[in-house]
């Protein structure tokens, strides 16, 4: 059985989950195939990673074949940016359950806090490279999120990339119906969040790691980017517990009750990602992981710095 981080709904979330973005055609549904063979339970998909037809059909597939059952799976999915206004929220989470062929979701995610110019084109950019915003106000985004809950649609709702004001906007909004379950944030030793970590879990909202290897294929890496995967400091802590890199880079997030989701599409990674169950790190060797912190994000967003959303302003 898969440890399980308690959400504030009553639902327990599988403690590490299989990230898709980047999962490409033709890869995707390989991926998440061998993923819930290898005992994967919890999936992390996103409307705008195209490929949730894909993943669909490789989690029928398993469905299918009794390697597991609906209700076993723990299964996310995210609202893009350009389904902010309340009368599209819907319409995004339909396609979502459409194109995964599911009739609810486990968890559904405000993608970002900014909402952005409803239309096909999802990355609307103007002259300056800026996301063109829409008139949304996700106060507004969230209730419509709420109405999911209600519907049956989905099972909890939560938030990814905001920031605790942000966060709290949401718990103060006079009305509030359900509170997040969930935030899920950029989260690895050069970014530790231990500030956003300790804000979310005093709400009892969990938190998730996204990018917890540093996303070392994200196509906007320079070679003179630090590589988590290479640094020495983890290579060493990996040597002490004859683990790789990786898994030591995804246990990290387990000692903290943080849940984490690791990309990948290689099967003999998909398995060895999920090999961390038979360790634990000393508190010596999480520290030295803590000390790396150089607040260094992968996901900068710097096509969104003009949003009146922007959730990197912050100090945290
Ligand atoms: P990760 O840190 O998970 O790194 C993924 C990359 O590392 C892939 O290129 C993969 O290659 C490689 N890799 C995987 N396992 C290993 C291993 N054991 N050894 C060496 N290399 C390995 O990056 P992501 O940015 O993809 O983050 C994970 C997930 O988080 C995403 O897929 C997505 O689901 C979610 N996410 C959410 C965001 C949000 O805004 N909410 C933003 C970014 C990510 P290969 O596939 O070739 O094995």
């Amino acid at each position: 059985m898969m440890p399980a981080v308690n959400l504030s709904n009553g639902a327990k979330m599988p403690i590490v989950g299989l990230g898709t973005w980047r999962a490409d055609q033709g890869k995707a549904g390989e991926a998440v195939k061998v993923a819930i063979s290898a005992g994967y339970r919890h999936i992390d998909c996103a409307l705008v990673y195209q490929n949730e037809e894909e993943l669909g059909a490789g989690i029928h597939a398993m469905i299918d074949q009794g390697v597991v059952k609906r209700e076993d799976l723990f299964i996310v999915s995210k609202l893009w940016c350009t389904f902010h206004l309340p009368s599209l929220v819907r319409k995004a989470c339909e396609k979502t359950l459409r194109d995964l062929r599911l009739d609810y979701l486990d968890l559904y995610l405000m993608h970002f806090p900014m909402g952005v110019k409803p239309g096909d084109d999802l990355f609307p950019l103007d002259e300056h490279g800026q996301v063109i915003a829409d008139d949304s106000d996700f106060l507004d985004t969230w209730e419509a999120m709420e109405d999911l809950v209600d519907a049956g649609l989905v099972k909890a709702i939560g938030v990814s990339n905001f920031n605790k004001d942000q966060i709290e906007a949401i718990l103060n909004k006079p009305g509030l119906k359900y509170k997040p379950v969930n935030n899920q944030i950029e989260c690895h030793p050069y970014l530790t969040q231990e500030k956003l970590i300790n804000y979310c879990h005093s709400k009892g909202i969990t938190v998730t790691a996204y990018s917890p290897l540093g996303s070392p294929h994200r196509p906007w890496a320079s070679s003179d980017d630090p590589h988590l995967l290479e640094d020495s400091k983890i290579k060493a802590i990996a040597e002490k517990y004859k683990k790789t890199p990786a898994q030591v880079l995804i246990r990290f997030h387990i000692e903290r009750k943080v849940i984490v989701i690791t990309k990948s599409a290689t099967p003999h990674r998909i398995k060895e990602n999920l090999q961390l169950f038979d360790f634990e790190l000393s508190d010596e060797d999480m520290k030295t992981m803590l000390s790396m912190d150089k607040n260094l994000r992968g996901f900068p967003m710097p096509w969104a710095t003009k949003h009146k959303d922007f959730p990197l302003n912050s100090e945290y």
